[in-house]
């Protein structure tokens, strides 16, 4: 089996889902040589099986916003595999959406879930629904409308949808009361719900505090720890804030944050003061970084992004391919000595060959941000017990999980010379587990 001719065929079968290609190329390049090792996952094409949703449906989406108008957007749910348990995965809302996004997400989903340890299939959702300058009630309405349909294809032993761009604690809670009234039953069908129902404590935190813990065991690997180090973070949404959050808590300066219009410099670290005003300024407002950097005196740099900064450590929690080949450039040339990806494949597929030649330690977001879809499945288990654990219970569980993904990626990853590609051990560690399933299963 060979790279070139495998890719040949997915680009064919899938033409101009460029986002799709990209990540099904990055795990290609270690699991074709593995595969090549492991004669029968070949024979039973299991590589070609798991670059195959199960099935994506696609539905339309009808609302009425708060001048009656009609709207009329395009709902999705792409059902990766269940190979390994129910489908599990987030829901998208936000205006880049199509099925080559929703596809890289529901695949890279499957090899996530499977680092977690725990039994979770692969799915990603959404809709090109943008939730930006929308009132509440349109808000409501949408919701409404979009789990109206896709109500027929979920549950909780079936998929069990969550959060992710543009759907947070608001979003998950109006698609919680339709499912509910819909279906009339209670159960534990999405995650990222309200503490007063059904919602696990630490679940919001838990990608970023994830993310942390895992940078944190790749340093103490090397005899580092986090103390003084400088820390680039992008974006400021919930991944970036509860990234930022730990990170600080750890004793290490966090230095910039960014989001559409460009990022904000923080030269000696942010406090907990600035970290509290961006919460309530992203969560409450929906406002953006430069009125909190004119709030506090801070340079903001319009349309930049915040790779430029000298750093220690950087931590891309925006969305995908915000760090290319010239920015890997330039953190490596700074001496950045860790890239730990809070949110979904953000580092092109150049930048990502950088970091590998390199050799810095560089955490691919299947294992750097699969904390957050961990707690999503403890939301589960605590559900289906109908028992609420408490933080420290839950948080001890992340840490754990987040250990145990770091030895899969050392387990796997190992290339000689005490140096690790997390790279390599996260794509096989991932495909192993799945692949596995597939070969017991026969052909299914
Ligand atoms: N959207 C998150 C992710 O990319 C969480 C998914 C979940 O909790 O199901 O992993």
């Amino acid at each position: 089996m060979d790279l070139q001719s495998f890719m040949k065929g997915v680009t064919r079968r899938n033409p101009a889902e460029k986002e799709f290609h990209q990540a099904v190329k990055e795990v290609a390049e270690h699991v074709i040589p593995y595969i090549n090792q492991h004669p029968i996952y070949e024979k039973a094409r299991i590589l070609e099986r798991l670059t195959e949703p199960d099935r994506v449906v696609v539905f339309r989406v009808s609302w009425e916003d708060d001048q009656q108008n009609v709207r009329v957007n395009r709902g999705y749910r792409v059902q990766f595999s269940n190979a390994i348990g129910p489908y599990k995965g987030g829901l998208r809302f936000d205006k880049s959406v199509s099925l080559s996004i929703l596809k890289f997400l529901g695949f890279e989903q499957t090899f996530k879930n499977s680092l977690t340890t725990l039994p979770m299939g692969g799915a990603k959702g959404g809709s090109d629904f943008n939730p930006k300058g929308k009132s509440n009630p349109e808000i409501m309405r949408f919701c409404q409308s979009y789990m109206t349909e896709l109500q027929h294809h979920i549950g909780k032993d079936v998929d069990v949808p969550a959060g992710d761009i543009g759907v947070g604690e608001r979003e998950i809670s109006y698609l919680f009361g339709q499912y509910k009234r819909i279906s009339g039953e209670f159960s534990g069908t999405l995650t990222g719900k309200g503490l007063s129902f059904g919602g696990s404590p630490i679940r919001k935190e838990a990608t970023g505090y994830g993310c942390v813990y895992l940078a944190e065991e790749m340093l103490k690997r090397k005899d580092e720890c986090l103390d003084d180090k400088i820390c680039l973070i992008s974006g400021s949404g919930n991944v970036a804030q509860h990234a930022a959050e730990k990170l600080i808590e750890l004793g290490a300066k966090v230095v910039t944050f960014s989001d559409r219009n460009g990022f904000v410099h923080i030269p000696d670290g942010a406090t907990q003061e600035n970290l509290n005003y961006i919460i309530d300024l992203k969560t409450n407002q929906r406002g953006s970084l430069k009125t909190f950097a004119g709030e506090f005196g801070f340079t903001f740099y319009e349309n930049e992004k915040p790779w430029k900064i000298t750093c220690d450590l950087a931590f891309p929690c925006a969305t995908q391919n915000e760090l290319d080949k010239y920015d890997a450039q330039i953190l490596l040339k700074h001496g950045c000595q860790l890239v730990c990806e809070g949110s979904n494949m953000p580092t092109t597929i150049e930048g990502v060959h950088l970091f590998e030649e390199a050799k810095i330690l560089y955490a691919p977001s299947k294992a750097a941000n699969a904390g957050g879809v961990a707690i999503s499945g403890l939301e589960m288990t605590q559900n289906s017990i109908r028992i609420t654990w408490s933080r420290e219970e839950v948080d001890r569980h992340l840490k754990t999980i987040m250990h145990k993904i770091h030895e899969q990626c050392v387990e796997y990853g190992n290339k000689g010379n005490n140096h690790i590609s997390y790279l390599k051990g996260a794509n096989i560690g991932g495909f192993e587990k799945v692949a596995k399933a597939l070969l017991s299963f026969g052909v299914v």
